[in-house]
């Protein structure tokens, strides 16, 4: 088998002219032939087949073919439609030697791409430990959010984000008296939707742990240091370090992913859009623990007692549309 630092891929002929000495005014056929060298697949169809056909040459210009060895040492070329009709096809031990051949160069491209993306190792190493830091940073915010709201306005985020309900309305009563045209008095009451505003920043991040980021990177972190820091990879190491390469790209989505959760959580941390998960629920129990929450993220100071903060809430929409009583929509 041909070791990596003799392969090079042949793209022209004149790539295959400076590693083989072609006897181009040669003939080929089944009497002469020997052994096949190689395959080769070329950007353009330059080389003109050099198998015997008919008592002639069968000159078609042709991209795909091989290099062939005859009896007498001569190297050839010849093209891909005659080596599989001609020698191949007619031989069943000649077409098994060329199915080797393609599979041995195929085997020569993986390992040729696998060792080019070896040398980026350290990258990929260092990579993979950003994307673990970020994660914990990530992890560490999310935290911090989960454990200062209360369980109960957490699950009621998570919910709006899957339904992707994120407008917060509460209903306000209106109650009008009056007298009919009998005389008779009445009282009409009515509710209507007022929207508080909608809910800015829900992402993934409220399901981080649900989505095994930390799993997939600590997996791309362990197969990347068990690919063997050595010259020449078994083809068993080429298998395992292909399969580990191809991750990167996957490692990249989530890198990516974790960046825009950040801006997310940014968002969402916002005090003009916090302010917001007070309204989420009505027990009043649950909105003044909010209250205690929302300052503790938001960095600032509660001057007033909470529940005096959501009754505020409440006072201010009643009075803005002289209502009667206020409710969260259902
Ligand atoms: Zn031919």
């Amino acid at each position: 088998m041909m070791s990596p630092t003799e392969f090079m891929e042949l793209k022209t002929l004149s790539d295959i002219q400076g590693r083989f000495d072609i006897a181009h005014d040669r003939l080929l056929n089944k009497e002469n032939f020997s052994h096949g060298v190689r395959p080769y697949s070329l950007y353009q169809p330059e080389v003109s087949c050099q198998y015997e056909k008919h008592g002639k040459r069968c000159s078609q210009q042709h991209q795909k073919g091989y290099i062939v060895g005859c009896q007498d040492g001569a190297v050839v070329l010849i093209g891909h439609c005659c080596a599989h009709k001609h020698l191949s096809l007619d031989d069943e031990s000649l077409r098994a030697s060329f199915k080797m051949l393609d599979a041995t160069e195929k085997q020569a491209i993986r390992r040729r791409k696998v060792e080019s993306r070896l040398e980026q190792r350290q990258t990929f190493i260092e990579q993979g430990r950003a994307v673990h830091m970020r994660y914990k940073e990530l992890q560490a915010r999310v935290n911090e959010v989960n454990g200062t709201l209360p369980r109960q306005i957490w699950r009621k985020l998570v919910e709006r984000w899957k339904s992707n309900s994120l407008d917060v309305v509460w209903e306000y009563q209106t109650t009008k008296v009056g007298v009919d045209e009998n005389g008779k008095k009445f009282t009409e009451m009515a509710w209507h939707p007022s929207s508080y505003g909608k809910l800015n920043g829900l992402g993934i991040w409220l399901q981080l742990g649900a989505q095994e980021y930390a799993e997939q990177i600590a997996d791309f972190r362990k197969q990347l240091e068990l690919i063997p820091v050595k010259k020449l990879l078994t083809n068993l190491e080429i298998d395992h370090a292909e399969a580990t390469f191809s991750s990167v790209a996957a490692i990249t989505n989530i890198e990516r992913e974790f960046e825009s959760q950040f801006k997310l959580l940014d968002e969402f941390l916002k005090p003009s859009n916090l302010v917001l998960t007070i309204q989420l629920i009505s027990n009043q129990a649950i909105r003044a623990e909010t209250v205690v929450a929302v300052h503790q993220l938001t960095g600032q100071s509660l001057a007033e007692k909470p529940e005096k903060f959501v009754a505020e809430i409440e006072r201010q929409l009643k009075r803005k549309h002289k209502a009667t009583g206020v409710r969260i929509q259902q």
